[in-house]
């Protein structure tokens, strides 16, 4: 009897937990459904896994909290199971928000590198088509959805601070990328 009720409660607190984030970028402005276990596994992925590429990235250019924002709701999207909460996926979707986001093949082809060491016989073009068709070619996704994806999931998270420094953005002028230097760059 203890047991069916505590399994009642636990199910409850799962359901009060589950987070909804709109996602404006869908024709029909559907909401995503976050559960519980996804946040779990993505952030275990992030804290036990993705260690020594995130140290690499010190100047957040592969991977900035808004691209992390996009793999998650890419994540999300494609409706992975437990099992593919992995780094090869975590490096493909991260390669398709890159792609989406920035006109920088030398980025691409350091993540490319990064997939290669992760699994030498990796057919990284047929894994980028499944996974695009798994999202249902959906790549876009607004600014307003990451930004609500970095305050309701785990906010007070490290991750959510790799913040690009301005002289690493596209839109910076030359004359002004000198004056501002970007303070992790050696
Ligand atoms: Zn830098």
């Amino acid at each position: 009897m203890f047991n069916v009720v505590r399994n009642m409660f636990q199910k409850m607190n799962n359901y009060c937990k589950t987070q909804l984030i709109y996602d404006y970028e869908a024709e029909n402005k559907r909401a995503l459904i976050i559960k519980p276990w996804q946040i779990e596994n993505f952030f275990k992925l992030i804290d036990e896994d993705l260690v020594e590429f995130l140290k690499y990235d010190k100047c957040y250019r592969l991977a900035d909290n808004y691209l992390i924002a996009m793999v998650f709701v890419y994540f999300i999207r494609a409706d992975l199971p437990v099992d593919d909460y992995t780094v090869i996926n975590f490096l493909i979707a991260l390669y398709l928000a890159l792609a989406m986001e920035e006109d920088d093949e030398e980025l691409l082809q350091d993540i490319e590198n990064w997939l290669e060491s992760a699994d030498e016989t990796l057919n990284i073009f047929q894994k980028h088509k499944f996974f695009f068709q798994q999202i249902e070619y959906r790549g876009a996704i607004s600014r307003s959805c990451c930004e609500n994806v970095m305050r309701k999931i785990n906010p007070n998270h490290e991750i959510w601070k790799r913040q690009r420094h301005v002289n690493h953005s596209g839109a910076v002028r030359d004359s002004k990328r000198r004056r501002i230097r970007c303070p992790r760059c050696r």
